[in-house]
């Protein structure tokens, strides 16, 4: 899969530290999507060709015990994918390059803004894989699934009560 990537220099909300990441183009939606770690390593998933990207869906669809709302899927159904992908050299992947703050592990970002002058970066990533997930038994993958989407939600209650937005 290959991927035209935008580097982006972001700050962590938590604890103010800035760091480098990457990031699809908006164009680029519908077709592969590009997942990231920490030290700028990639991987990609294409949905329709990746065994686990429907079962994590299902999963999320009965773990919610009601329809999800669009944003909701938004926001959590990275987090709850990201956790059926195999590490890459010891570190974890994320969809959309939607990093853990290097420092303090967090999600959320005070900034985010392409650098000046734009840099991109050409890369051709192998398709991730899911050999750890797939030695979960179905319930421990539930359960997973379950821990996931809630820790998802509640954060998404909360930015909703700061008059945050989920997608922020
Ligand atoms: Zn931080």
């Amino acid at each position: 899969m290959n991927f035209r990537l935008e580097v982006f220099e972001e700050r962590c909300t938590a604890c103010g530290t800035s760091f480098p990441a990457l990031h699809q183009s908006s164009d680029d939606y519908g077709g592969p999507i590009v997942l990231v770690t920490q030290s700028l390593h990639v991987r990609g998933v294409s949905p329709e060709h990746d065994p686990v990207w429907n079962e994590a869906d299902k999963l999320m669809a009965r773990a919610a015990k009601r329809p999800l709302r669009d944003s909701e899927v938004a926001s959590c159904f990275p987090l709850i994918f990201n956790d059926t992908v195999d590490s890459l050299h010891g570190e974890r992947l994320y969809m959309w390059g939607m990093i853990a703050c290097p420092c303090c592990g967090a999600l959320e970002r005070s900034s985010k803004v392409r650098k000046v002058p734009y840099e991109y970066v050409d890369i051709s990533a192998e398709p991730v894989t899911h050999v750890e997930w797939n030695r979960l038994s179905e319930s421990e993958k539930e359960r997973r699934v379950e821990l996931a989407l809630s820790e998802c939600m509640s954060k998404i209650q909360g930015w909703w009560v700061a008059g945050g937005h989920p997608a922020g």
